[in-house]
């Protein structure tokens, strides 16, 4: 049996021989030009102030693949650029981060929540166990 078998691609729908991916070998190739479009656009430092939607217009590129590219980090935008894109959290329009700030305090509150609880089971365990390793980190004060 072979591992090959035949998908819609996620991007075009056309069926193809799917390999790792679930987008077509085409559309790969189409998503590396764009991403190389938006990179020269970024170069010009009087693109820099554009705003996404000015961006897509002036690339050709859809506003979601742009935002793709900054998600996984292959666009670098930061504080020489004004493009915002939607937090992933909220959909609320940020920059330089993935989240709003917003969404990062909720984030950091449950990631904090997380480490209280563990930290009280360790200490459960601790005490249940004659020996256990430390993994907290101690706060410098
Ligand atoms: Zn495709
Ligand atoms: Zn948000």
């Amino acid at each position: 049996m072979s591992l090959n078998h035949l998908d819609h691609c996620v991007r075009c729908d056309a069926l193809f021989v799917v390999v790792g991916s679930r987008i077509c070998s085409s559309c790969l190739k189409q998503i590396e030009e764009e991403f190389q479009v938006c990179a020269a656009f970024l170069r010009k430092k009087e693109n820099r102030m554009s705003t996404l939607q000015e961006m897509s217009e002036q690339t050709g590129v859809s506003v979601y693949q742009i935002t793709e590219f900054i998600r996984q980090q292959r666009l670098i935008v930061d504080s020489y650029t004004n493009i915002e894109y939607p937090c992933e959290g909220c959909g609320k329009l940020v920059q330089k981060s993935r989240f709003c700030s917003d969404c990062k305090r909720d984030w950091q509150e449950e990631v904090d929540a997380l480490a209280n609880k563990r930290s009280e089971t360790e200490e459960k365990e601790r005490r249940s166990t004659y020996h256990i390793k430390d993994y907290r980190w101690d706060r410098h004060s």
